[in-house]
């Protein structure tokens, strides 16, 4: 009778007071899907800035350079057409995913949802359990609940410490962060956005929260356009819950009442406050810690489970799936096509602009060119330069420009011509060739 009356109490209890959601922390299949996910996304976020491949940093956005460096492809402002590819892909990956299974995306893999969990858990652990950070909600304001609500935001800001310098380490190398962070040397340029990002983390996990998703993120808002009666979302069996009422664990289920025994879990679990038993909500994000809080409650009662659910109305249309598909499979197929014929080598001339022409120490003409040249390979490369088609131009800098891995050159070349050459400009067309390429650029020849 005791262990009844005190189940009761703990199911008669709401999660909204006075707007400010307190969230019961929940087990669960979902939960537990949920955690790891969240910890092996977490450890590949600090883990990969500290993979080295051949000797380079794997993942780098150096900023500085103007490079993209992925393991032993280097990009550059000139490919950033791959972020139109990756951009499409990932779209039309997110579109399949939503139509089809609602938004696993948002309640699964989103970073805000992943920091929002964890900075919920710390809060659990420091703060306490549902009950008790009610009790200190609602009573006064005491030495205990300052300290450990000062634990609590001092814990949250060095995990966005730790968020910031791990999310800064994509953009500057970072063997030269750490060193430069443990000896002092870092600027007050890096600790400006260290400290941005840390604030930004904050904010976000800290307090924003669930708001974020709701009213500022803009896939919850088309989110909505996606789903049909096709798409599996999180929802509550109505037909068998109502009508809804109260009652005691042991007690025969009452005829006239449904499974719902209107304990209210399912809402002080959900980490964005609302009640899913008023139907679908633009606000959920398919976390499933309502399913587990009614599976429990299901299995205390001995009732069936599924009472809410993840579930499509009818079964999923192939036409749809074939489409998405279908497109993804064009531009992975249009990126391959792209990345394997990208140019390997940048070569852009322009003519010093100050001199047309001058007259050289041996009385012919001169002209001077400026080549920019970049290896976008991990290997070196020599070029021979060579003017194609005009016997009477010769090139009398070094015929030879080598190249190391991923470097960049500016290389001054001058051009001579006889001084009876009879034009007042000449097209001219320079060749530049390695062993597997040839490279022309052209530009012009002025005489007088
Ligand atoms: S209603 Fe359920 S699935 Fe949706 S956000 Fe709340 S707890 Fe998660
Ligand atoms: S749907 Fe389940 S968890 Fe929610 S109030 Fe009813 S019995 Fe409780």
């Amino acid at each position: 009778m005791q262990a009844n009356q005190k189940t009761q109490a703990v199911i008669f209890q709401t999660a909204d007071i006075d707007d400010k959601i307190i969230i019961k922390e929940q087990k669960g299949a979902w939960q537990r899907t949920r955690r790891w996910l969240a910890t092996v996304l977490m450890l590949v976020f600090i883990g990969t800035p500290f993979i080295y491949f051949q000797g380079e940093q794997a993942v780098l956005f150096d900023i500085g350079a103007q490079q993209l460096r992925l393991f032993s492809t280097v990009l550059y402002p000139q490919d950033l057409l791959v972020f139109f590819y990756l951009f499409v892909i990932a779209a039309f990956l997110l579109f399949y995913v939503s139509a089809r299974y609602g938004r696993l995306w948002c309640g699964f893999m989103c970073p805000q949802t992943i920091w929002s969990l964890l900075f919920f858990w710390t809060q659990f652990r420091i703060e306490g359990n549902y009950q008790t950070q009610k009790k200190r909600l609602n009573g006064m304001l005491s030495a205990e609940t300052i300290v450990v609500k000062s634990l609590k935001h001092v814990s949250w800001l060095g995990i966005a410490l730790l968020t910031s310098i791990t999310f800064m380490s994509y953009f500057t190398p970072v063997k030269a962060l750490y060193v430069d962070l443990f000896s002092g040397k870092l600027t007050g340029l890096y600790w400006g956005w260290i400290l941005f990002f840390m604030l930004a983390t904050y904010i976000n996990a800290g307090w924003v929260k669930e708001k974020m998703c709701e009213h500022m993120c803009p896939y919850s808002r088309f989110q909505s356009a996606m789903i049909s009666e096709d798409t599996k979302v999180v929802s509550y069996i109505a037909q068998r819950g109502e009508p809804r009422a109260p009652r005691k664990i042991n007690q025969e289920q009452p005829a006239l009442l449904g499974d719902c025994v209107d304990c209210n879990l399912c809402v002080q679990v959900c980490p964005v406050g609302i009640d899913i038993r008023k139907g679908f909500q633009y606000q959920c994000i398919s976390c499933g810690l309502c399913i587990d809080a009614c599976n429990q409650v299901m299995k205390r009662f001995n009732y069936p489970q599924g009472l809410i659910k993840n579930h499509a109305e009818k079964e999923s249309s192939h036409v749809r799936t074939i489409a998405y598909v279908g497109v993804v499979a064009i531009f992975i197929v249009l990126f391959a096509i792209w990345f394997a014929s990208r140019p390997l080598f940048e070569v852009s001339v322009i003519k010093d602009r100050n001199v047309l022409f001058r007259e050289a120490i041996d009385g012919r003409i001169e002209n001077i060119y400026q080549f920019k040249i970049l290896n976008k390979t991990p290997k070196s490369v020599a070029f021979n330069l060579a003017i194609q088609n005009n016997e009477q131009l010769e090139i009398i800098s070094a015929p030879v420009i080598e190249l190391a891995g991923f470097e960049s050159q500016i290389v001054m070349v001058n051009v001579r011509a006889p001084i009876d050459f009879d034009s007042q400009f000449t097209p001219v067309t320079f060749e530049l060739t390695a062993k597997d390429s040839l490279i022309t650029v052209d530009s012009m020849f002025h005489h007088r």
